[in-house]
């Protein structure tokens, strides 16, 4: 007899899940982003013991028809694409179908969900792998989305998570930059019970900045707007005189997606460069749009990182639109220091 064996479902999606669900914040990240998808207009993420006891996430989005609902936690299953040649038009955050088969592996789940084209909704609760509860409920449109007991069954994974205290941090920095590339969906984000903020959903970018970062923070912004057939670049930057000492208030979206782009951050910097100091680092937020087609998004396991297919032409539109934002401000400090 051979050695090779196939291995059975429940061990393949846990390991699955590994590539896909690493930490509290990648859960909140991936439902948000399916809300997102869903239409959402509001989203309330509420989060108790750094997202180890739960995640829970309410939606007023398309809602899930209660024909989709078997598929909802199977693998490759998506309602956001047909074939491969979706991926050069696809404008969903998800689209490979196993955010949601990968947490129900490792975690518990309690859904309620609500589609207008059904007059009953569902409520579906998953534990141990096994759905113990499936029934007709009414409530409003929308879904709604308990995960609990993250990672109770692969103890290693558990393990490996760092502090509640940097756990936390993870799941705010996730769900701020979502809050910054999604300005028309109003998010609340709650912690063992406190409004950390609520944005108003209204399409501004700077209301936005105001709730996250503060008031004064937001009044040191200065806008880009930038576009052209290949693009549009929007956002704020920081005037120089507001820096700070290191790279990670350097927040990038392509097509509502939070990107991490060493390409993108160089160009920020470039722009910068006669304007801060070495050690000193711009606050930028920057949400560019561009045609799916001149995009690789399937580029990396949690979708952080995208291909641009001209590189060098996206870095100059970048280092432009800011180069221009700085020295009109520029203009303006010199002269109001004239008089
Ligand atoms: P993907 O987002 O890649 O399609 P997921 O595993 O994240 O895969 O979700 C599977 C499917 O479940 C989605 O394609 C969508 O149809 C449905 N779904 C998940 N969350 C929501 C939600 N909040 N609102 C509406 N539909 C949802
Ligand atoms: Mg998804």
């Amino acid at each position: 007899m051979g050695r090779i064996i196939l291995l059975e479902e429940d061990t393949i999606n846990k390991i699955a899940a590994g590539e896909v669900i690493e930490r509290p914040a990648s859960v909140v990240k991936e439902l948000v982003e399916n809300s997102i998808d869903a239409e959402a207009t509001s989203v309330t993420i509420d989060i108790k013991d750094a997202g180890k006891s739960l995640i829970s996430i309410i939606d007023n989005g398309t809602g899930i028809m209660r024909d989709d609902l078997p598929h909802v936690f199977e693998r490759h299953a998506t309602s956001k694409i047909k074939d491969i040649d979706d991926l050069m038009t696809v404008r969903t955050l998800g689209f490979r179908g196993e955010a949601m088969s990968s947490i129900a592996s490792v975690a518990n789940i309690e859904l309620e969900s609500q589609s207008e084209k059904d007059i009953l909704g569902s409520r579906l609760v998953i534990k141990s792998g096994k759905i113990i509860e499936n029934r007709e409920i009414s409530t409003s449109i929308g879904t709604s989305i308990k995960v609990k007991n993250l990672f109770y069954n692969t103890p290693a994974r558990f393990k490996f998570l760092k502090s509640d205290k940097t756990e936390l941090n993870y799941i705010s920095d996730t769900v701020e930059k979502i809050a910054f590339s999604n300005t028309h969906v109003a998010i609340k984000y709650i912690v063992n019970d406190d409004i950390i903020f609520h944005t108003p959903g209204n399409g501004d970018l700077l209301s936005v900045i105001q709730c996250i970062f503060g008031t004064k923070a937001a009044k040191m912004m200065l806008p880009v707007s930038y576009s052209n057939e290949l693009l549009s670049i929007n956002g704020y930057i920081s005037k120089p005189e507001f820096s700070k000492g290191n790279s990670t208030y350097m927040i990038f979206s392509i097509n509502k997606r939070i990107i991490k782009n060493n390409m993108l951050k160089e160009a920020v910097k470039t722009a910068y460069k006669s304007f801060l100091m070495n050690n000193r680092f711009p606050v930028s937020i920057l949400n560019i749009d561009i045609e799916p087609d001149k995009i690789d998004v399937n580029v990396h396991p949690a979708k952080a990182e995208v291909k641009f297919s001209d590189d060098r032409s996206i870095f100059n539109l970048v280092y432009y639109s800011l180069n221009q934002t700085l020295t009109s401000n520029e203009t303006v400090y010199t002269e109001s220091f004239k008089d």
